[in-house]
């Protein structure tokens, strides 16, 4: 396959642009080779500068649901954009999609929108922590809420728990009050509450960033009642889970309410929205109602608003369509791990929804820990190799894989038939 064209572009943007990317995990560096400048998307297709076609399980790292350019929400985004792109002012469509989306969580009060996950998440710390008023929070090996400091942490030196920095530029002093947990591990958080004053967890009741790890009903369960014995806010992070892994996200799918839940992704149906809410006694600390501060010169943004509005509604009107996806999902993961027992190559995977991770491992893992034991080198050779066939997989092993409504059975089939050639030299 040639790629000529891609080749060029990231040579020039490489001059300008740190890397030739805005979001380091674009530049391929853990699976090798270039990447590939799309021109365009249609459905469950990209075209790239080259003119190869390539069948997108990435569908922008989750917010497409319905595939590249759908209709219905490119018109709503073109008639929006018709009357102003921001006021800076309330706009009615941000109640709209305010309502669709609490309607959905009768334990969630409140929302406020912001413009990415990331923001979400570091709000709703922030709100967490001042309505606890405790200033250490939990969060989970091989979680990730986006990049803000006292969450770029990684398990620190010693008797476990407190974090240390995994990234230059953030101080020490900020990630001291993060303590670090093992996921589907009640022990390792028991922990962390005898270690801190905490007052908050963050956690993915459905973690989408090491590859795809559901957490345990009991486990989550116990998180929550050790949550409310120690007078901590439980904050599910289901920016990537919501409106992917059921309509309603893991609460969908386990019924477990946490006290506030982060959005993204989905919620923007492709434009840039974050989004999180909360019970009323919470989020009444939030500015205006309360002292604790956020604020957004484009939040609530209304082109992105109604973006995700027609997104919701769709996905509301066809609750079934996450059923397809799921079979679909199922299908494909089923297909790969036949393909591979053929083969003689370890091989597990996860399924939620829309959402599917694999793992070449030898044991199906629960944690971070155990995904790393997986064999990162295949997983290299499977990515740039079915790339070679035209399907776009995660340049990365610690990705999730997403379906859309556009993909029918014969892509399936057709990864499949891929695979399997794939598979022989794996
Ligand atoms: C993607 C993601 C984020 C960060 O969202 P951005 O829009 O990239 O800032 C936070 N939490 C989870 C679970 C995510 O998957």
């Amino acid at each position: 396959m040639n790629r000529e064209n891609s080749k060029k572009l990231f040579k020039d943007a490489q001059k300008y642009i740190v890397g030739g990317v805005n979001s380091p995990v674009r530049a391929f560096q853990s699976v090798g080779g270039t990447p590939v400048f799309i021109k365009k998307g249609k459905g469950a297709y990209i075209t790239d500068v080259d003119d190869n076609q390539y069948l997108d399980y990435i569908q922008s790292w989750g917010p497409l649901i319905f595939g590249h350019a759908d209709k219905d929400i490119e018109k709503a985004i073109i008639e929006t954009i018709k009357n102003g792109t921001s006021f800076g002012a309330p706009t009615e469509v941000e109640t709209i999609l305010a309502k669709e989306v609490l309607e959905l969580f009768p334990h969630l009060d409140k929302i406020r929108f912001v413009s990415s996950g990331t923001e979400a998440t570091m709000s709703a710390i922030r709100v967490a922590r001042g309505v606890s008023g405790k200033d250490d929070i939990i969060k989970f090996k091989g979680g990730y809420h986006g990049h803000s400091d006292s969450l770029l942490v990684s398990a620190g030196s010693g008797a476990v728990t407190f974090g240390s920095p995994s990234s230059p530029g953030v101080p020490a002093d900020f990630t001291k009050h993060t303590l670090l947990a093992d996921y589907n591990n009640i022990e390792s958080v028991k922990k962390c509450f005898e270690a801190g004053n905490v007052g908050c967890v963050i956690i993915e009741p459905i973690a989408g960033n090491m590859s795809l790890i559901p957490a345990d009903k009991e486990f989550l369960l116990e998180l929550r009642e050790l949550c409310t014995k120690n007078g901590a806010v439980l904050i599910f992070d289901e920016v990537m889970s919501g409106f992917r892994a059921s309509l309603k996200g893991s609460y969908g799918l386990l019924g477990i309410e946490s006290d506030m839940v982060t959005f993204g992704k989905v919620i923007g149906g492709g434009m840039p929205v974050g989004a999180f809410a909360g019970k009323a006694e919470i989020m009444k600390e939030l500015s205006p109602e309360g002292p604790i501060y956020q604020a957004g010169t484009l939040s609530g943004n209304p082109v992105a608003m109604s973006a995700g509005l027609a997104s919701l509604k769709k996905l509301k009107e066809n609750p079934a369509i996450y059923t397809d996806l799921e079979i679909k999902a199922n299908v494909l993961m089923k297909g790969f791990k036949d393909i591979c027992e053929e083969n003689s190559i370890p091989f597990h995977y996860n399924v939620r929804g829309s959402m599917f991770g694999f793992f070449f491992n030898e044991k199906h893992p629960k944690n971070f820990d155990e995904v790393c034991e997986g064999d990162e080198k295949r997983y290299a050779k499977f990515h740039s190799e079915m790339l070679d066939k035209g399907f776009y997989f995660a340049p990365s092993a610690y990705e999730t894989g997403f379906i859309c409504t556009a993909m029918s059975d014969s892509d399936i089939d057709k990864t499949l038939t891929a695979f399997r050639e794939v598979a022989k030299s794996l």
